[in-house]
């Protein structure tokens, strides 16, 4: 086939992988729900490269589907149905450009992990605060047009505060370099911004130049006990008009997603039995401060009073990654033992403990057999709501209520002023409630941006925006 043979010309020969054993994990998406073919998985190492190959799929008419680490949630990185369509994998696009001390950023490639990203800063004694349990595989590039949050939106905000500057590749195979690190540029509209949350859907980023942070010198981690959402509720706003921006983590996680994260971790081991957990960290930039003496203090004063049932605070950084590992593990033991119907909902914070009150209303009367997985960043107000399988079975058996299920949850969190995706996107999983809440003028507005970046619908077809028959 003559645009294999070309594809071959621009990336080289082992960068362009057609057998289907050679395809299969890039087609299919991590929760392996997704599967469609594509003619090929190719594998660029260079901007120049990833401008050819778009130049030549536009002259085509083949589509691309731009992938990172393939750790998305929403099948976003795989191809939709459809066929006539390559993935074009930029893991090897990876190289670090520069880390710049003084002015506190770091310019990488997009296929750079979030991994590497995080030790090249630790390296120099910054930090880089994007965090989340798929960063050994997630690249920046994926994160970038996720616009992904993690464990410290909290303190820091999502991936999009943390980007200054971007190189993408558009529709017609020029190259945009937008790699500028200035903290301030009002010199017309902010372009990057189109890029940042897109899903691939109007360009490939092939780099870009993010923001650093000292690096905290201490910092402390707790896991607290306490009776329900609304007592970790009030646990945080305490904490946090306390401890303000100190506090860089407090996650969520109910009893029945803890104990999965414990038996999903290496050597996982709860300290203590509790209906909900907290998971907490203080850091400090004060070589003088002593974050382990406020939690311990600040703690004991909600042990006294009731607020929480049991309290551990980490004694070793060891430990302390214990319990953040256990947190992470969720999503992973979830899938492990027959998988979840996933969703990804934001609330108002004050609007949290009467949203779960109502999710277990809505489980207990339309989905009795089924159970419930509440866990999330609770001071983003954001929280997964993973409906699983009765016990034994897998989420095929599933099927026929699947959609029925998010859409009630889905519902629930819009009624109250919240959002159906609140950090992983709509990719193709998510089109339903781009339908269901997004106006008219909403989608409007973006297919006009669409239609404006990527006039041939190029790049991600079938991700993100709704057929417009559809709404
Ligand atoms: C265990 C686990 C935990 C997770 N925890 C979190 C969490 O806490 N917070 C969170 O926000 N997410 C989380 N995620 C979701 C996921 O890791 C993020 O969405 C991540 O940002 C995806 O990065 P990726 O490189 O794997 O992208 P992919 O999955 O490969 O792609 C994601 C989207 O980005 C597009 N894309 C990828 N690279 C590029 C590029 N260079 N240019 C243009 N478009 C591109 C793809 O087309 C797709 O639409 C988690 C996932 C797992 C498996």
């Amino acid at each position: 086939m003559a645009l294999l043979a070309a594809l071959r010309e621009i990336a080289g020969e082992g960068a362009v992988l057609t057998a289907p054993a050679d395809r299969a994990a890039y087609e299919t998406d991590w929760r392996q729900l997704s599967h469609h073919e594509a003619l090929c998985a190719v594998l660029p190492q260079s901007t120049a490269e990833v401008a050819a190959i778009v130049k030549l799929c536009a002259g085509e008419g083949v589509k691309i589907v731009p992938q990172g680490g393939n750790t998305g949630l929403v099948a976003g990185g795989v191809p939709a149905p459809g066929g006539n369509q390559i993935i074009l994998n930029l893991r090897r696009l990876r190289q670090i450009r520069a880390l710049d001390p003084v002015g506190d950023t770091i310019t990488a490639e997009a296929g750079a992990t979030l991994h590497a990203v995080r030790e090249a800063a630790a390296r120099a004694n910054k930090l880089f605060p994007i965090s989340f349990g798929a960063e050994g595989s997630a690249q920046i590039g994926g994160i970038i047009s996720t616009n992904a949050g993690g464990m410290q939106v909290l303190s820091y905000g999502s991936t999009r505060a943390q980007v200054l500057g971007l190189e993408a590749v558009l529709a017609d195979g020029r190259i945009w370099n937008g790699l500028g690190a200035l903290r301030k540029d009002n010199t017309g509209l902010d372009l990057k911004q189109l890029f940042i949350g897109a899903e691939g859907t109007l360009g490939i980023i092939t780099a870009a130049t993010l923001r650093l942070y000292p690096a905290p010198s201490a910092q402390a981690c707790a896991l607290a006990g306490v009776a329900d959402v609304a007592a970790a509720l009030e646990l945080f706003t305490r904490l946090r008009h306390q401890c303000g921006p100190a506090l860089t983590l407090c996650e969520f996680i109910d009893g029945p997603a803890m104990q999965l994260g414990a038996a999903h971790t290496p050597g996982g081991r709860l300290p203590f039995g509790a209906p909900a957990y907290v998971l907490l960290e203080l850091s400090a930039l004060d070589a003088a401060a002593t974050p382990a003496a406020t939690l311990e203090r600040l703690l004991g004063e909600t042990l006294e009073s009731g607020l929480t049932q049991d309290v551990v605070i980490a004694q070793s950084t060891r430990e302390a990654q214990g319990f953040i590992a256990m947190r992470e593990a969720v999503p992973e033991g979830e899938l492990r033992e027959g998988g979840a119907v996933k969703h990804d909902i934001a609330v108002p914070l004050a609007a949290i403990p009467e949203t779960v009150a109502a999710i277990e209303a809505l489980v207990a009367e339309k989905y009795p057999d089924c159970r419930l997985n509440v866990f999330g960043h609770l001071g983003d107000g954001n929280l997964h709501i993973n409906i699983r399988p009765p016990a034994g079975q897998t989420l095929a058996s599933l099927a026929t209520r699947k959609a029925a299920i998010t859409a009630d949850v889905e519902a629930l969190a819009v009624a109250r002023g919240g959002s159906f995706s609140a950090e992983h996107g709509i990719g193709q999983f998510r089109l339903p409630g781009m339908r269901a809440h997004k106006s008219a003028v909403d989608l409007d507005l973006m297919r006009a941006l669409k239609a404006a970046l990527d006039p041939q619908n190029l790049f991600n077809p079938g991700k993100l925006l709704p057929e417009k028959d559809h709404i």
